[in-house]
């Protein structure tokens, strides 16, 4: 399989490179005539952090701006007050999409850098615009507004409500600190709120009528500690504890609240590691007869990006982006999709995007070394430098997603290895984990 995608990939890669031609200064110069607006997009964003859900003011910004770009504009769409769908079409054709996410994180506002991306899938939807309305190219461009992606998963609900079913390949984003990567997997994330419920009791005066809720987490977190010698080294276990009942020291504790988080490789990995802890948790529970009540919340699938449109990305920014004038670092680089685990990566519910359809999630660098999820790279995602790398980006994407519109040898090529990679990664999932993909009942766009 490895050969054949080998070939698939020099043959579009070349198709892919001809494609553009001639229409990437428009479109670049679309991008670029905006950019007063999407800096303002950006920065109103940014300087309103919002939560998952809440996404009130980055919604009408987003909106309103895309709504101004003429854009046809559905707001609160698929039941999801702070989701959106703006599309522009002209012409039959195949569909390419873009997401903008724009939830921020308790206490640290924009750390994870929503806000750029945000603006990038404007900034894209504008570009691939100015490809069908002046230049020729027929089909339809998406921009989907995906709110809560931080822990409540918006695009599984929009996957869910039919979304993303007539799109071709769903494109975006990450920011990160030095790296212009193509290609990225991501881990398989599940998360649930669990909580132990016991018998408060005077810690000395009657301490044998107590059930002790604290040492039902204190048992689970040892046993996961032991447990980690046989992890493996892209599994992950981590936990808090988010709330308790009065913790005085002459009370024995009846209630103690926490959050725990499983990754994995792959959905069956994060799966096996879940029985596990679904284990432990039992055990804990009557280790020290109390009661235990587990509440799932988060499921992310592995991301499984398109390695043909990683390729088509990768081949577009070499070509009329080289940021070699800029910085004497920063490279662009793809790996090839056997040698990423997803080792040094997290999760997104982009994941679950990826095996509906072909995606890819590219990350670009604002500088720095604050790392994602810290304050110092609110900051960081803050500043001009920012913004320019994330337009940078989105000129890119645009490009990669008007191949995919006039390049039908290389949709067909992007459908075939995408059906092939769903095949592959679902060995071993067992039936309780549902159906995995829209396999069955999606319809290639290839005309
Ligand atoms: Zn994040
Ligand atoms: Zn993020």
């Amino acid at each position: 399989m490895k050969s054949a995608t080998g070939l698939l990939l020099s043959a579009s890669a070349l198709l892919g490179a001809s494609c553009v031609n001639g229409l990437a200064e428009e479109v670049f110069a679309a991008i670029d005539k905006q950019d007063d607006g999407l800096r303002t997009v950006n920065k109103e964003i940014w300087e309103n952090p919002e939560l998952g859900y809440k996404e009130v003011h980055a919604h009408k910004i987003l909106t309103d701006f895309l709504e101004e770009q003429g854009f046809n504009v559905t707001r609160s769409a698929y039941n999801l007050s702070t989701a959106f769908r703006a599309e522009y079409s002209s012409g039959e054709g195949r569909a390419v999409s873009f997401n903008s996410e724009f939830d921020a994180l308790p206490g640290i506002g924009h750390s994870c850098g929503h806000n750029l991306i945000a603006t990038i899938g404007v900034a894209s939807a504008i570009g691939v615009k100015e490809a069908l309305e002046n230049q020729g190219v027929s089909g339809k461009v998406v921009l989907i507004g995906t709110p809560a992606e931080e822990s409540m998963g918006g695009k599984v609900k929009l996957l869910e409500a039919g979304a993303y079913d007539d799109l071709d390949c769903s494109l975006m984003a990450h920011p990160g600190n030095d790296l212009y990567a193509s290609y990225g997997r991501t881990l398989a994330s599940w998360r649930a709120n669990v909580t132990w419920s016991g018998e408060a009791s005077h810690a000395a005066a009657a301490p044998w009528l107590g059930r002790n809720a604290l040492d039902g987490f204190v048992s689970a977190y040892s046993s996961t500690g032991l447990y980690r010698q046989q992890l493996m080294s892209t599994d992950r276990i981590h936990h808090v504890i988010q709330g308790t009942s009065d913790m005085v020291a002459n009370i024995i504790p009846d209630f103690v609240d926490t959050v725990w988080g499983v990754r994995g490789k792959s959905r069956p990995r994060a799966e096996q590691v879940r029985e596990q802890l679904f284990r432990i948790l039992y055990a804990s529970s009557n280790a020290t007869n109390t009661s235990i009540e587990i509440t799932p919340f988060q499921d992310y699938w592995d991301q499984n990006p398109s390695f043909q449109l990683a390729q088509a990305y990768y081949n577009l920014q070499k070509e009329y982006l080289d940021p070699s004038e800029d910085s004497e670092t920063a490279n662009f680089t793809i790996t090839a999709p056997e040698d990423d685990d997803g080792e040094a990566s997290a999760s997104s519910d982009q994941g679950n995007v990826s095996w509906f359809l072909p995606v890819i999630q590219v990350s670009f660098p604002v500088g720095g070394t604050a790392p994602v999820h810290n304050a110092g790279f609110r900051e960081l995602a803050g500043t001009d430098f920012a913004h320019e790398q994330a337009i940078k980006t989105a000129k890119a994407l645009a490009l990669t997603g008007i191949q995919v519109l006039q390049n039908e040898t290389f949709a067909e090529a992007m459908w075939t290895e995408w059906e092939a990679m769903i095949k592959e990664i679902s060995v071993g999932l067992s039936e309780n984990m549902g159906n995995s993909t829209r396999n069955s009942t999606r319809k290639r766009h290839v005309h």
